[in-house]
């Protein structure tokens, strides 16, 4: 008879999961145990927010969102945290991911507040239409951003949450270092800090939790979560970045750790004074920050709408 492997914390019940890239076997329990625990010393560690801030945190629908949503709420029982949501206007997904993201923040009563953003005139499915084609991810991400810093601002929020981890950053930070984009590579860390009045600061509580591990805490915790992919995912940069660390963390399961404390520790310390960041000013069109005098998000904008004219 094999006997089961027990759990290395409670050494009571059989270990069904495992953390840290497989050296931590555990049981659900004190997998969820761990997983909050870890969130809550992030947050604490890198001095995300305090008790007295309110706290914004995005919601796609997904996994990684749901588990952050969730884990502090557990960790901060008594934090004020507002939701946001953003529906794309993907065909056949948004709404899905809408629905799901409804339920968690019923489950969590949490504030919840969604931005349609159709309502804004374009959806992310009519970027098909201008040269982005294929690639709708480029203005997605950038269309992303301005309207969460908008949201953050409207519900007064001034620490903003994302779901970002540690699979994420670290497949960002290997297609930023190889493609030398150093400014992006510093905008990778823990608390990004607002340069600018419209902006708020930016938190990362997920960075030391692996995708796996996000996943394993939905399922545990029965996070509603999105059953669809986003039908513009296909052969992303992010999926090709994914395939390239798992294959680097091929025997060495402390790859992922040792890199992001090789990161942390050393390269961020290195470079950041050195890395000239762009001076931002105010975009002419919408006020928020922009580095040239119309920002990123109005030219897209400006670029779905004209296509759409002509249409
Ligand atoms: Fe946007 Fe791309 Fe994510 Fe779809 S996969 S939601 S298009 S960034
Ligand atoms: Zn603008």
């Amino acid at each position: 008879m094999i006997l089961p492997i027990l759990c290395v914390k409670c050494k009571n019940q059989p270990a069904e999961t495992s953390a840290v890239e497989g050296r931590l076997k555990l049981c659900p329990k004190c997998f969820i145990e761990y997983f909050e625990r870890r969130v809550k010393e992030s947050v604490q560690k890198f001095h995300m927010f305090t008790h007295e801030e309110r706290v914004a945190v995005a919601v796609s629908g997904g996994k990684d969102s749901g588990a952050l949503l969730r884990s502090l709420k557990r960790a901060f029982p008594n934090l004020d945290i507002v939701a946001l949501h953003i529906n794309l206007g993907i065909n056949g997904y948004s709404e899905h991911c809408e629905s799901k993201v409804r339920e968690l923040v019923k489950e969590e009563c949490v504030e919840l507040n969604v931005f349609k953003l159709s309502e804004e005139g374009f959806t992310i499915d009519d970027f098909r239409k201008t040269l982005y084609k294929n690639e709708v991810c480029s203005p997605c991400g950038i269309v992303k951003r301005h309207i969460l810093d908008r949201m953050a601002l409207e519900v007064g929020a001034k620490v903003l949450a994302t779901g970002h981890n540690l699979d994420d950053i670290l497949s960002t930070l290997l297609h930023t270092f190889f493609s030398g984009d150093f400014v992006q590579l510093v905008r990778l860390k823990p608390v990004l800090m607002p340069q600018h009045p419209y902006q708020t600061k930016k938190v990362k509580p997920l960075i030391k939790m692996s995708e796996f591990e996000d996943y394993q805490y939905a399922l545990y915790t029965e996070i509603p979560i999105r059953e669809l992919n986003c039908p513009h995912s296909i052969g992303t940069k992010s999926r090709e970045g994914k395939k390239i660390l798992e294959s680097l963390s091929k025997g060495n399961p402390n790859f992922k750790y040792q890199t992001l404390s090789l990161f942390l520790k050393k390269l961020i310390p290195m470079i950041e004074d050195k890395v000239k960041q762009p001076n931002l000013m105010s975009c002419i069109r919408c006020g928020f920050p922009s580095s040239t005098e119309v920002c990123a998000y109005c030219k897209r904008v400006e670029m779905v709408k004209r296509v759409g004219k002509r249409a």
